[in-house]
């Protein structure tokens, strides 16, 4: 059902990213990765989605910018000649307490993390439309779900992401189009690696008692993106954290 759509995977060049392009080269789709800066990492991301046998290109490209969005949906679709499913994966974090939280760390997360996904649906949404297809699926997280001390506007932008998905749900399904949303716990990738925690005490958190891995997140993210009677989902991918 996947083989020979193209997708639009963004944050691609590591991480959960990286493993839903991989997944889905595997299940036969071309793949436009999208990083911020890091392109020799998507380049070889997209390389190994080629030696998959399926069509994959890397693209630099700020999510955060209406326009540079815009253009990179306009590239993708004369890259490829379409695009049928969007993965909103792009993410950020600024990690602060409120008390001390400044405007601008604020604004940086929910501007890559919030808008960035509105920015990349509202330019592919007029081609699924045309298309009357098309699946959408936009990384949440458990902290949009309970909240996290130190990360208020990143749970800000992860709740937000959900009021977004349920919305552009509502507004497309007369259309087929599907729009989901993956929350993941706690998933063993470089912005999990950089936050100074105890690892145990973290571990005593998660009724599964382990991190889970991109893998396992990219696995529930393809099962959104082909079911096709399944819209304004949430799926938790978090060893239970949140249950
Ligand atoms: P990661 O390893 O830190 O990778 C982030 C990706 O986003 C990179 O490909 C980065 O590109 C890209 N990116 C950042 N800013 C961007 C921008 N302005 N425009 C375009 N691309 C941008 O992240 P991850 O852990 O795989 O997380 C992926 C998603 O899952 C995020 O939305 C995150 O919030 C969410 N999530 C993660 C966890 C977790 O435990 N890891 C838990 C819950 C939710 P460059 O490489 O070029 O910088």
């Amino acid at each position: 059902m996947l083989n020979g759509k193209t997708a639009i995977i963004t944050g691609a060049s590591r991480g959960i990213g990286a493993a839903v392009a991989r997944k889905l080269s595997s299940l036969g789709a071309d793949t436009a990765l999208v990083c911020a800066g890091k392109i020799d990492l998507a380049e070889a991301v997209s390389a190994e989605c080629r030696s998959l046998g399926v069509r994959s290109k890397s693209y630099l490209c700020d999510v955060a910018d209406f326009q540079a969005a815009k253009e990179l949906v306009g590239q993708v679709k004369k890259d490829f000649g379409g695009v049928d499913l969007l993965v909103n994966n792009a993410g950020i974090t600024r990690d602060g307490l409120i008390l001390t939280m400044s405007e601008a760390d604020f604004d940086a997360v929910l501007d890559v993390n919030l808008k960035g996904a509105f920015h990349m649906i509202r330019h592919c949404a007029p081609l699924f439309l045309r298309q009357k297809r098309g699946a959408i699926v936009n990384l949440s997280s458990v902290a949009g779900l309970m909240g996290n001390p130190g990360q208020g506007n990143y749970a800000a932008s992860k709740a937000g992401l959900i009021g977004l998905t349920k919305t552009v749900a509502r507004e497309l399904a007369s259309r087929g189009i599907t729009c989901n949303a993956v929350a993941p716990g706690f998933i063993d990738t470089d912005m999990t690696r950089a936050l100074p925690l105890d690892r145990e005490e973290l571990l005593k958190t998660i009724p599964l008692g382990r991190v889970g891995t991109p893998e396992e997140v990219a696995q529930a993210v393809v099962f959104l993106l082909e079911a096709g009677y399944i819209t304004g989902e949430v799926l938790r991918v978090d060893g239970g954290i949140a249950m």
